[in-house]
């Protein structure tokens, strides 16, 4: 935490200003930085190199540093020719924003943040019946958030894929009695699952 406010000082983090209601995504700046140092436990089909491409990954996205087609025609002009396009829809240019724009990526995008919707709320519902709580109306909350689904001026769904993750997440936990740093671990792990599938499918 002590280094977040100097890195929220770089202009590259400009956009959380956009986020038009920040009464409904209000990002919660512990549990992302909880989130981007969260280990979690990987299975044996994991090998050390999978885990280090993970941790690059979480990293790379929060800082907006993914090697898109345009960054690296900048660090390796010599390989990377300018007229080079995105290499999916080979329409655009290729960088961070058309990650998430691109009409090739975007159904693929849309299925992980159902999933991820899905985990989530499949654990608030654990919750509610472990403490034999009505937990409609926290569902509710975080199925109605701004940020599952993409367009160019949705700037939630945005910080949410870069590992900004909103307060929200862990008030569900908390109204249910869990205490703030399990609720904290329940949404790192559930982040990790969808770092390691964005990975692996976008
Ligand atoms: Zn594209």
């Amino acid at each position: 935490m002590l280094y977040m406010k100097d890195l929220l000082a770089l202009s590259r983090f400009r956009f959380i200003s956009l986020l038009t209601n920040p009464s409904r995504y209000m990002v919660d700046w512990a549990l992302t930085w909880h989130t981007l140092m969260f280990q979690p436990t990987f299975d044996n089909s994991f090998t050390k190199e999978n885990v280090s491409r993970h941790h690059t990954l979480k990293f790379q996205l929060f800082l907006e540093d993914l090697p898109t087609l345009e960054s690296l025609k900048r660090t390796r002009p010599d390989l990377y020719m300018e007229i080079l396009t995105c290499r999916s829809c080979e329409d655009h240019l290729e960088d961070f924003m058309h990650l998430f724009l691109c009409k090739k990526r975007r159904v693929k995008l849309h299925q992980l943040l159902t999933s991820y919707l899905y985990y989530l709320t499949q654990k608030i519902k654990e919750a509610g019946d472990n403490a034999n709580c009505d937990y409609s109306s926290l569902v509710d909350r975080i199925t109605s958030l701004p940020c599952w689904s993409f367009s160019s001026s949705n700037w939630s769904s945005y910080s949410l894929v870069c590992g900004y993750l909103p307060t929200a997440f862990l008030e569900v936990f908390e109204t249910l009695g869990i205490p703030r740093l399990a609720a904290m671990n329940v949404v790192a792990a559930i982040h990790n699952n969808f770092v390691n599938k964005f990975r692996k499918r976008i």
